[in-house]
């Protein structure tokens, strides 16, 4: 079923049931509907308001002024379950199961039904990614009966983000994640969110939590046991039901941040996530015992082999979109039948997080977080308090500046505010590591810790210490996603942790930001709209830029254009076609070649290998440099170039073992020599992003007899703009074999001919997140000679 038959389903359940009300809660990327069936009792469906109401208060203990008032809350609200179904599009089946677990629930008269009706509101989104539901239905009727039946579709699943439009979840760069964002942190306040995945063909048949180490330290201890209570439920009930080749407690770990059901973790809920083995789309495979044998991964040895977290592997042979979808809805039932039997426990532990979020910090530890105004990089201060804003997180801002000290603190005052204008006697703030009190401007935002999601400011705020992780081989044990993602850092902002904030005499006051647009009229920036971004284009007229993009997708060329679009900076889509044609010179004064290395995505095996530029392409794409060109290139994008036109470079990272070198996805301190104009506004300390990255060095080449292009430019021909730090490399994440790195090159500038190439070692822009590194990008374009 494509987005229109499903939500035409849906449309009419809706007319047919009054157990079921379907919502449209807000608009994909390219314009698609999304929507959400509200599934309970008629008489639940008829009062949802007034359960909202109720959630969101048991969200926020400071709204239940009384202990009665909470029981009461606990006896009369609603278990309420968010199940979310193929946000990764190629794991297609959910989305395709949504609408039999609905007419289901719509339809049964079973005891089990009407008590999960009676006890629990689910929120059922069919896809959060219906664009992506159509990109794989279209592309799987075209392929239908020719030898790339089942395959993967040859373009992003999501117009920007691909894979990882399930890593938006804290930055809310795309459109689906800020309107799932709101429905859900801001209006519904789901106990358990339930995110319906598919991992590779070969392995086990149904991973389910408990998850694999290490957790992030920030999610509560009764999270964890709560999601590993309602995995195992989920694992005996599929077991019981005949299934084969279930897996727990391996390799998908709970240290990321920003994912959809790691989201919930941050907003005192349980978040599950399920993956079951891939079909080849709509189509059954086949697995051989041989192909199980061999598929391992961390937690689990063999496909074939049993052990107490895989006590039953899967013989192999035919595997059906069937299984999946039979799988996928004894789990859903497991949650919603966990969620109906203990609804009243679901209820309080929800309560109880929140409040223990409010309680204050210990003396001695961080109160909370300052922005300072002044920084000088307003559109990224007014994005960081959006992006906090819209999940729910409370900012305050300064509306004068600081410069009293001592007295008591204000803290007490905040938990016990009603939410709004606050008005305080005049504050100063002692900052970490600093023990003295600084004088802040007015203008500045304050975080305090003691609010519901405290844990969710600590994640974001706090430098990521990730444990050093040991394989039985000697080789680094690979997280499952990003080790390191502080967001202050990522975005090249100052944002000291405050020891306490205490009064004095004066009046002064805080003012709660109500929403994401808040800090832009603040700042004077102009308002974002729906669709438009109100960002100023960087990009000096008259500059012709263009984005390479590959004949496969690829998610860092998606994030490039996104970043493009967001800061309304004008490019044009450069394909192989375009790049063979040649002339580039003639459309362009800038080419960005985006990191080709794809990441290592291990809930969706690619089918392919990534694709690089054709021997023809590199060739033309050599001329249009010399001939004066401005080229671009972030980090596994060069590689290829520095063979190819044999620049005195060199990656000394490559062919390291991961037991001598590992980086996975962490924030590094960089030197920058501030007088080269590709450094124009940057700070010589900056904060870039490394993933399995590179590093270089100049290497020693015969001077040549003449200006050869075959020699390739020299040394003279390099100038070097940053270097990985000499110490305190690590800001944030997983370093492991620091000295290899320390002071090699980040960033450089090679000449060739009339033309230079910037060669980043690192992610500039990657997912969208590092604005502190966006300013490199922009003035490197505008270093081009445009048209004239
Ligand atoms: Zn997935």
């Amino acid at each position: 079923m494509d987005w229109k038959q499903i939500t035409d389903y849906f449309a009419r359940l809706d007319r047919a049931s009054d157990r079921v009300s379907v919502q449209t809660f807000g608009q994909s990327t390219l314009g698609r509907p999304l929507i959400a069936a509200f599934i309970s009792a008629p008489e639940n469906i008829r009062s949802l308001e007034k359960y909202k109401e109720m959630q969101a208060r048991l969200a926020d203990p400071r709204k239940v002024s009384s202990d009665a008032e909470r029981d009461r809350l606990i006896r009369e609200g609603k278990a309420v379950v968010v199940i979310s179904c193929s946000i990764h599009s190629t794991e297609i089946v959910a989305s395709q199961m949504s609408t039999q677990l609905a007419y289901n629930l719509a339809s049964a008269n079973d005891d089990d039904t009407l008590a999960i009706l009676h006890n629990t509101i689910l929120i059922l989104i069919p896809s959060p990614n219906p664009d992506g539901v159509d990109i794989v239905a279209n592309w799987y009727r075209k392929t239908l009966g020719t030898s790339t039946e089942g395959r993967e579709p040859p373009e992003l699943y999501h117009h920007y983000a691909g894979h990882d439009d399930n890593r938006d979840w804290f930055m809310l760069d795309l459109k689906e994640t800020k309107a799932v964002t709101r429905l859900l942190w801001k209006e519904w306040f789901p106990e358990i969110v339930y995110d319906i995945h598919q991992q590779g063909s070969n392995g086990s048949r149904f991973f389910v939590p408990p998850f694999y180490d290490p957790p992030n330290p920030h999610i509560a201890p009764l999270l964890l046991r709560q999601v590993g209570l309602i995995g195992q439920k989920m694992a005996a009930d599929v077991t019981s039901a005949g299934f084969r080749g279930v897996l727990t407690n391996a390799l998908y770990d709970t240290w990321w941040h920003g994912g959809f059901r790691t989201a919930p973790y941050f907003h005192n809920s349980i978040g599950i996530l399920t993956e079951a083995a891939s079909a080849r789309l709509m189509s059954p495979s086949n697995v051989t015992r041989e192909q199980l044998t061999r598929s391992n991964t961390r937690g689990m040895r063999s496909a074939m082999e049993a052990v107490t977290n895989f006590p039953e592997p899967w013989p192999g042979g035919a595997w059906h979109p069937r299984d999946i979808m039979q799988m996928e809805m004894i789990a859903c039932h497991s949650v919603l039948s966990l969620a109906a039997n203990y609804r009243a426990d679901y209820l309080r532990n929800f309560y109880e997080l929140g409040k223990a979020g409010l309680a204050s910090t210990a003396d001695g530890a961080p109160s909370g977080y300052l922005i300072p105004a002044g920084q000088g990089r307003d559109e990224n201060v007014a994005k960081i308090v959006g992006a906090l804003v819209e999940q729910g997180v409370e900012v305050f801002r300064l509306d004068r500046e600081l410069h009293a000290r001592h007295a008591q603190q204000i803290l007490r005052r905040l938990n016990s505010m009603t939410l709004g204008r606050v008005t305080s006697s005049a504050l100063s703030v002692a900052l970490v590591p600093e023990p003295e009190v600084r004088e802040v401007p007015a203008g500045s935002y304050v975080i305090f810790l003691n609010q519901p999601y405290r844990q969710n400011v600590l994640a974001l705020f706090e430098p990521q210490v990730y444990p050093d992780r040991t394989t039985a081989t000697g080789d680094a044990e690979r997280p499952y996603d990003v080790a390191g993602w502080t967001l202050p850092m990522q975005m090249g902002l100052d944002a000291p942790a405050i020891l306490s904030i205490r009064e004095a005499a004066n009046e002064r006051k805080l003012t709660l930001i109500k929403n994401e647009n808040d800090a832009r009229s603040d700042l004077g920036l102009a308002l974002w709209t729906a669709d438009k971004s109100p960002i100023a284009n960087p990009i000096k007229s008259g500059i012709r830029a263009g984005i390479y993009q590959g004949p496969r997708g690829n998610m860092d060329e998606g994030w490039t254009r996104y970043v493009f679009d967001a800061f309304n900076a004008p490019y044009e889509s450069l394909r192989d076609p375009g790049l063979i044609e040649g002339n580039l010179r003639t459309r362009f004064d800038a080419i960005v070649l985006p990191s080709d290395r794809t990441r290592e995505p291990a809930d969706a095996e690619s089918a392919d290998p990534p694709t690089g530029i054709s021997p023809r392409g590199l060739v033309n794409l050599a001329r249009f440099v010399e001939d004066g060109g401005m080229l671009i290139c972030f980090d596994g994008s060069c590689g290829p170039l520095i063979k190819n036109w044999k620049l005195p470079l060199k990656n000394v990272l490559e062919g390291l073992r991961s037991s001598d070198f590992y980086c996975p996805g962490s924030i590094l301190g960089l030197k920058v020599d501030t007088s080269n104009p590709i450094a124009r506004t940057m700070s010589n300390d900056v904060n870039g992003y490394f993933i399995n990255s590179s590093a270089f060095e100049l290497i020693d080449k015969p001077a040549p007899k003449a200006a050869a292009l075959s020699e390739g430019p020299t040394r003279d021909q390099v100038r070097i703009i940053a270097r990985y730090a000499k110490d305190n490399v690590l800001r944030s994440g997983w370093l492991r074999g620091e000295d290899r790195i320390n002071d090699r090159i980040a960033l450089a500038e090679v000449k060739m001919g009339q033309g230079r190439i910037v060669l980043f070692a690192f992610r500039p822009q990657h997912r969208g997140q590092t604005w502190g590194t966006f300013p490199f990008i922009w003035n490197a374009i505008n270093l081009a000679s445009g048209k004239d």
